[in-house]
């Protein structure tokens, strides 16, 4: 009886094991941020910055709102 209990308790284990394996898989090839992201160029002082970090007006990106401001 012992041998059935240590058996399942061994399969539970590795079941675990392998559950928490694929989920780290399936999270490693799920990006959280598409890579490589855009880099755009602030047109007031030419520093790249990603896009989603950027300051968009009229076409022309901004590397802040200060300088969006600058062009308005
Ligand atoms: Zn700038």
């Amino acid at each position: 009886m012992g041998k059935l209990i240590f058996l399942l308790l061994a399969v539970f284990v590795i079941w675990a094991v392998v559950k928490n394996y694929y989920r780290q898989k399936n999270r490693d090839q799920a990006p959280r941020t598409p890579a490589p992201e855009d880099m755009v160029r602030c047109i007031h002082c030419g520093v790249h910055l990603p896009r989603s970090e950027s300051h968009a007006s009229g076409g022309n990106f901004f590397c802040s709102e200060d300088h969006l401001r600058l062009h308005r």
